[in-house]
Parts: structure tokens; C-alpha cells; sequence
């Protein structure tokens, strides 16, 4: 039996932990999850390399909750530690055995999956333990099983134990201010959040499962229920695994699976896979946008290793890919920063940039594959691709490529072949493409009717940043002018041989024109009355293109999306 002091400076650093190390105080199982997982994976990596022999069979991590006695158990099958390993490991804080283990072996364990790296997380359970009791024994041969135990304080004690199993028992005696821990809904609610994917089986409890009947079973025979071990996680979730593996139903399925409550379909997804210069997987799905989809719920989630680490993946992923939905999983992001950092740090730049690609790429390629199908998800997607054109200058460039322009007929163009469409017939005297649109086809329609029968192309734009989009493609594609179909100048823009016959004399024109100018306020509307030679308009009112732009801008929070 040895006792000793934990090293660390503060006399006692406990009551900091508790309030200060995490805000969360039920990262506490996610912690020892996680210990148990990456003790699991050394055992599995050195089964593999030949350092221990034998067969180590398949270890899974049992969680039990024993309410009377106020316990929780984190009990592994891993590695287990011996008593050097205990003092080194634990009583050291911040000294990390995954670290070192890394360090050691970085030659032979590739992409190791292992999770700890701070060395803090064990001390994590005294945010709702008032003494933890850690039962060990090592897989190195003779090891000796060892008890440690603390209490919060700086003391320890560390002895020699009775235990067969090779593994880790962590034991915690639960606080009376952190009782809800207790309760095998919360448990189940935590092991739901943060391990739903983490790799290794982990068990809470039995269920009941009824074998089926054998097809010569007598007809009076009973279903047999035999009681089975219940795994709360999926140890292989569809991401870990290579495209080639995955069919579009098991995608679907997967979704199903990251959002329950979810019962629309996504519309595509993009499978992220990259090892250089980060390591970086995840599948995003573009949603479709129903009413159904609660976008404080349904968000992207953020893992490390397959554990659950947020998902508020604000500064990592660019702003107008928040609206996808989906999983993405990288040690590599530096979580224990702040926000405001994340976005000025190079290595997250470049994933957001990444991930930005990827989403073009995917883009323009389902575009290629089947144009048809693409025009039809567009009404669901183009929000997201309109607000991407416009906030990253990459997405931008690469969005003549897929960004579709369709006409209020429901035909669907790229930029080019919409420049080659309206050329003949719709520039100004400079030579200046006008683009002519509608945003709303009943409230337009007349003029849309008037545009059309002069053989105009008319577009429909109608999502609500599209006044911005416009702006943005003014400003960077040469000689491009965005009209909408009741601008009051249509007619002296668009250059053209035809001449107009009013169906209106002159003097019923003098006539009616007061008439309506008291009717609408004449400062924002123009009062045309032989603009048009439409059966259905003997006279239009039109408002400036620039006035109407104005108010729509501020009508969708102000210019501060250009810039
Ligand atoms: P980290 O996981 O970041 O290394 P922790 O404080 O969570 O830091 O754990 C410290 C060390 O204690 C681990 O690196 C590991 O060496 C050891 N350890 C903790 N839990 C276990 C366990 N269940 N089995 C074996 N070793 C463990
Ligand atoms: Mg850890």
C-alpha cells in the first residue's frame, strides 16, 4: 500500500475543476467513455502488431448506475494499467498516457483513433463525483491488479487489489448536488448525445429480444425471449466507412439515424474524405427545407474520433453550409480555443475551404450526371447555393458551373447558356446584356405576358437575397444588367427595330392619365399608358429598378451581406 500526494502546484485543485474545467459537467461520461475506448484500441493495436499474443476477444465497455448506492461504473476491458502506470498516468495531472502512447508507436499504429490528449479528462468525474475509485489490472504479463482512490483532495491512496479481469473499473460515488446522474434516463440521454458513434460496443443494461419462430415451429408454439446485452452505439457509422461500401439507401439510412425525428428525405449527400494536409471525414446532406426540419435541432454535428463534441460548428464550417445537415469528424480541429479564434486559424481555414469545394465539386457534378433530376431539387437547394454565391468569392467562381437561371416556363439555364439565349435579343444600345425577371409570376404576370410576346426571355428570381445575388453578378460579370419585368425602362433599354402602337389615342391617353396618378403615389410609380400591346393592358404602372432595390435591401437586413 502506497499513499503520496497528486502532483499539482494549487493546494488543492479540485474545487477549480469542478467549476471551471468544463461548463459542462456531463462531459464526465463522454471523458471515461472515452478512457475506456482509447484503452480498448491500445489493446486491440497491440493485439494487431503482435505485442500481446493470444486471443484478446471482443471487448466491449459496460456502463452500470446503482441508484441506492449512488454509483456509476465505467468498466473496461482494455489495456488496464499497472501501479507505475496508475502514479504516471493519474496521479500526474495533465500528463497524457494517450499522448505518450501515440509517441510511442507513431510508426506502427496508423490512424489510431485514439481520443485523450490533454490529460485532463479523467479529472473530470470529480465535477459530480465526491470520490472516485479506479480497480485496475494490466495485460503486461505478472501485472499485479491495483485499487486507487481519491476523494478530492490532494491525497490519494493507491494498493494492491483482488481482480482477475484484465481492465478498468472506474467507480464514481456521486455528489448529492449531481443526483440527476442517477437516473437511467439522463444516462441513457448522454450516452445518446455524445457516444451514439464512438467505436467500441458499449453496453447500459439487457433487453428483451423474441427469437423467430423456426418455419416447422407447431402452431400453438411460443415466440422464445431471450435477454441480450444492450448496446447503446453503433460502432461503424456510415462515415467511417469508404463510399465504395455505401449504397444511396444506406446514406438515407444513415440520416435516419443522425436525426430520428426527422422524416423528409435529404435531396443529396457529399461524402468527405481527406488525409492531407488535416485528417477530415463526415457526410453533409443538403435537406430538403420543410417545415418539419428544426434548425436549432437538426444541425451539423462536430466529432473527434467518432465521440460528439457540438453541434455548433459556427467558425468551422463556412456560414451558408450551417444550413446542411450531416456529421463531420477531425481530430484536427482545435477545440479547446475559443470561437473568435477558430476562425483566424489557418488549419480551419483550410478545412472551411475544403468543405466549400467539396460541396461545388459534388455540385457540378450531380449537375452532369442528371441535369433533369437537378433542375427539379432546385427549388430546395438554390437558397443555400444563392447565399453560398454570395458569401465565398471560391464558391462563386465555381458556381457557373451548376448555378441554374430559370425562366418563369420552368426551363432551367446555366449563366452561358443564358447569355447565348438572350444575346440576339435582349441588349441595349452598348451592347449591354439585359436580363430581364419576375419575382412574383402572379403578381407580375401582366408584364411578363407583355415581355414575352415581344419574344423577351424572363427569369424567375425569387428567393429573398436574390436583390443581392443580382448586385453580386452586376458587379462581376461583364455588361450585365438585371431588370425586373415592371421596371418603368424596359422599353428604352432593350434596343430593337419594332415600334410600338398604343391601342389608346392621344386624347383618351390625356384623359386617363390623371386618373390614375391620383390613385398611386406618383413619386415611386410611373404611370406608362402606350408602353404596351397586349390585348390584357391598355396601361402599366411601373416602378424604378433601382427604387424598388433599395427598399428590398433593407427589407432583408441591409447591405451588410455585400462587402
Ligand atoms: P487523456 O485521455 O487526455 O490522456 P485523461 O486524464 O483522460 O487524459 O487520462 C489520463 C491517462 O490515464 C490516459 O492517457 C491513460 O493513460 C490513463 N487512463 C485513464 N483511463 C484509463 C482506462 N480506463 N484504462 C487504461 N488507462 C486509462
Ligand atoms: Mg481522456
Amino acid at each position: 500500500m502506497a499513499t503520496g500526494n497528486i502532483k499539482v502546484t494549487a493546494e488543492n485543485i479540485f474545487p477549480i475543476i469542478k467549476k471551471f474545467l468544463y461548463s459542462d459537467h456531463e462531459i464526465f461520461l463522454r471523458e471515461l467513455i472515452s478512457n475506456a475506448t482509447d484503452a480498448t484500441l491500445k489493446l486491440k493495436h497491440l493485439s494487431t502488431i503482435g505485442e500481446i499474443k493470444g486471443d484478446i476477444g471482443e471487448p466491449i465497455i459496460e456502463i452500470k448506475v446503482d441508484k441506492d448506492k449512488k454509483e456509476i461504473r465505467i468498466i473496461d476491458q482494455g489495456v488496464g494499467m499497472t501501479g507505475e502506470e496508475v502514479e504516471k498516468y493519474i496521479n500526474q495531472m495533465a500528463f497524457s498516457g494517450a499522448e505518450e502512447f501515440l509517441e510511442k508507436y507513431k510508426d506502427k499504429v496508423e490512424d489510431s483513433g485514439i481520443i485523450g490528449h490533454f490529460g485532463l479528462g479523467f479529472y473530470s468525474s470529480f465535477m459530480v463525483a465526491k470520490k472516485v475509485e479506479i480497480f485496475t489490472k494490466s495485460y503486461q504479463k505478472g501485472a499485479k491488479a491495483v485499487r486507487w482512490e481519491c476523494d478530492g483532495s490532494p491525497e490519494y491512496t493507491l494498493e494492491e487489489t483482488k481482480r482477475k479481469e484484465r481492465g478498468t473499473e472506474i467507480v464514481l460515488h456521486i455528489d448529492d448536488d449531481s443526483t440527476e446522474f442517477l437516473e437511467e434516463h439522463k444516462i441513457n440521454e448522454l450516452l445518446n448525445k455524445y457516444n451514439k458513434f464512438m467505436p467500441i460496443p458499449i453496453k447500459f443494461g439487457t433487453r428483451e429480444e423474441t427469437l423467430p419462430l423456426a418455419e416447422d415451429a407447431p402452431k400453438d408454439a411460443k415466440p422464445e425471449k431471450i435477454t441480450v446485452d444492450n448496446i447503446v452505439n453503433n460502432p461503424n457509422p456510415a462515415w467511417t466507412k469508404s463510399p465504395n461500401d455505401l449504397k444511396d439507401e444506406d446514406y438515407k439510412a444513415f440520416y435516419r439515424e443522425l436525426y430520428p425525428m426527422q422524416f423528409e428525405e435529404p435531396l443529396f449527400h457529399i461524402h468527405l474524405n481527406v488525409d492531407y494536409p488535416f485528417h477530415l471525414t463526415g457526410i453533409l446532406y443538403f435537406p430538403k427545407l420543410s417545415k418539419n426540419l428544426d434548425p436549432t435541432k437538426d444541425r451539423i454535428q462536430l466529432y473527434q474520433n467518432q465521440v460528439f463534441v457540438t453541434d455548433n460548428v459556427e467558425g468551422i464550417v463556412p456560414d451558408f453550409l450551417q444550413m446542411l445537415r450531416g456529421v463531420i469528424d477531425s481530430p484536427d480541429i482545435p477545440l479547446n480555443v475559443s470561437r473568435s479564434y477558430l476562425q483566424s486559424d489557418a488549419a480551419v481555414k483550410k478545412i472551411a475551404s475544403y468543405i466549400t469545394r467539396k460541396v461545388a465539386d459534388k455540385l457540378t457534378s450531380l449537375f452532369k450526371k442528371d441535369r433533369k433530376a437537378f433542375e427539379e431539387k432546385w427549388n430546395d437547394i438554390k437558397v443555400i447555393i444563392e447565399y453560398g454565391m454570395l458569401s465565398e468569392d471560391k464558391f462563386f467562381e465555381k458556381s457557373d458551373k451548376f448555378a441554374l437561371y430559370p425562366t418563369v416556363d420552368k426551363e432551367y439555364f446555366v449563366w452561358s447558356e443564358l447569355e447565348e439565349k438572350i444575346k440576339p435579343s435582349q441588349t441595349d444600345k452598348d451592347d449591354k446584356l439585359i436580363v430581364l425577371y419576375a419575382s412574383d409570376v402572379k403578381a407580375q404576370h401582366s408584364y411578363i405576358d407583355a415581355a414575352k410576346e415581344k419574344g423577351y426571355t424572363v427569369l424567375l428570381l425569387d428567393s429573398p437575397i436574390v436583390s443581392h445575388l443580382l448586385q453580386k453578378l452586376e458587379g462581376s460579370k461583364k455588361d450585365v444588367q438585371f431588370v425586373r419585368v415592371d421596371a418603368d425602362h424596359i422599353d428604352n433599354l432593350i434596343k430593337k427595330e419594332d415600334t410600338k402602337i398604343s391601342k389608346l389615342s392621344d386624347e383618351e391617353k390625356e384623359k386617363l392619365k390623371p386618373i390614375i396618378e391620383k390613385v398611386i403615389p406618383k413619386e415611386t410609380y410611373t404611370v406608362q399608358l402606350e408602353a404596351l400591346d397586349s390585348n390584357a393592358n391598355p396601361f402599366i404602372i411601373t416602378q424604378p429598378e433601382f427604387m424598388r432595390r433599395m427598399k428590398e435591401m433593407q427589407a432583408t437586413g441591409g447591405g451588410g451581406m455585400m462587402g
